[in-house]
């Protein structure tokens, strides 16, 4: 089959490997769609990924498609079934998943390998985070699944309330999809939805970003007012203006710059909440003011990766066709033309692909 492996930095290559086939509580299928990341953009970028995985290796981690081949011993699956599989799956047994902390998992296996025409699904994540797609729900979207899986996970830890200020730093895939979510108030699947007799106003959501194109999108999802941070001199004065003097409620960092992590909670409002989501290159640091977290009472949150519940909330949010998630894909491209998609995404010029296989 054809498939894209990562030699090191910004050295993708096209290859003819072997064709995988399932060993016992294996599934194989056809990729039918593989959504680009920023991650992997960031991992194509450094080379290297210090937990997903390590070069010379098959690449990509989003994907949907069809079941075509099943090991030994798995009951409830047939091939033809139309499939997402999450890039990772929980041990169900170490110290931190006794606890359900999933994303914590000492032996979380990662799976990658979906820009490829086919792509081996390892048994653990068979048995937790194999799903299948609703009827009607195209590949390019189902293929959201894991991005929107961690986002879900991430806003569920943010502890917004309804009529909270919510500002998002970052106007890439995952900024835009918690945009998305906070502004529908679709977030709270496991913490407390906002009632019908509640009077206070949905969440409201102040996107900055740097792409006035993203921006645009950023509205459409429900952003109640966007920014280019370009032409801004002072973010954090500028989020006071638009809260009273105070700060945001709740403040979203995603983008993975260590400088922003210190932005997002220059941010914030006394007893505010921060979530720090992007995670930020190797080794490196952040200080953080004592008087502001303790006089402010700050809440700081490191949040990293997805649940299989989460994982289960995004496809049903996903399938329930209420947020129109489709706007975060910039067009489908063949396998073929990786390279160049690879280009565009560090250019900017795209904010999500769907690379098909058979597209051709
Ligand atoms: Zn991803
Ligand atoms: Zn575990």
């Amino acid at each position: 089959m054809l498939a894209a492996l990562l030699y090191g930095k910004e050295d993708l290559r096209l290859e003819q490997v072997d064709d995988p086939t399932p060993v016992e509580g294996e599934v194989i299928i056809r990729v039918g769609a593989a959504t680009t990341c920023g991650t992997d953009l960031k991992v194509w970028r450094r080379g290297g990924h210090a937990r997903m995985l390590k070069p010379p290796t098959l690449f990509g981690h989003e994907v949907a498609g069809e079941i075509v081949a099943i090991g030994e011993g798995i009951t409830g699956w047939q091939v033809g079934d139309r499939v997402v599989a999450n890039n990772s799956a929980p041990c169900m047994d170490c110290f931190f998943c006794k606890k359900e902390e999933y994303s914590l998992c000492h032996n979380l296996l990662f799976n990658n390998g979906t820009f490829a025409e086919y792509l081996k699904i390892p048994a653990a994540i068979v048995q937790h985070n194999l799903l299948p797609i609703p009827n009607g729900l195209p590949y390019e979207l189902a293929a959201m699944t894991e991005p929107l899986a961690c986002v879900l996970h991430g806003a569920a830890r943010s502890q917004v309330k309804a009529g909270d200020r919510v500002v998002v730093l970052g106007d890439g895939a995952i900024g835009l999809m918690f945009v998305a979510t906070l502004a529908s108030g679709k977030e709270g699947w496991n913490s407390q939805q906002p009632t019908a007799n509640n009077q206070q106003p949905f969440t409201e959501v102040f996107l900055f970003g740097g792409s006035d194109q993203r921006l645009q999108i950023g509205e459409k999802l429900g952003a109640a007012k966007t920014f280019n941070y370009k032409q801004i001199e002072d973010v954090s004065e500028r989020v006071k203006q638009l809260t009273d003097g105070w700060g945001a409620d709740v403040v979203i960092e995603a983008t993975g710059v260590p400088s922003v992590w210190e932005l997002a909670i220059a941010c914030a409002r006394p007893g505010a909440t921060v979530n720090l989501f992007g995670g930020c290159p190797r080794d490196t640091t952040i200080t953080v003011s004592t008087e502001q977290l303790h006089y402010s009472e700050l809440t700081l949150k490191g949040v990293f990766h997805n649940t299989p519940n989460s994982v289960r909330a995004a496809l049903n949010l996903l399938a329930s066709c209420t947020i129109p998630f489709e706007l975060l894909i910039s067009g489908a491209q063949p396998l073929q033309n990786l390279a160049q998609v690879f280009e565009d995404m560090k250019q900017r010029r795209v904010v999500k692909v769907a690379i098909v296989p058979d597209v051709l």
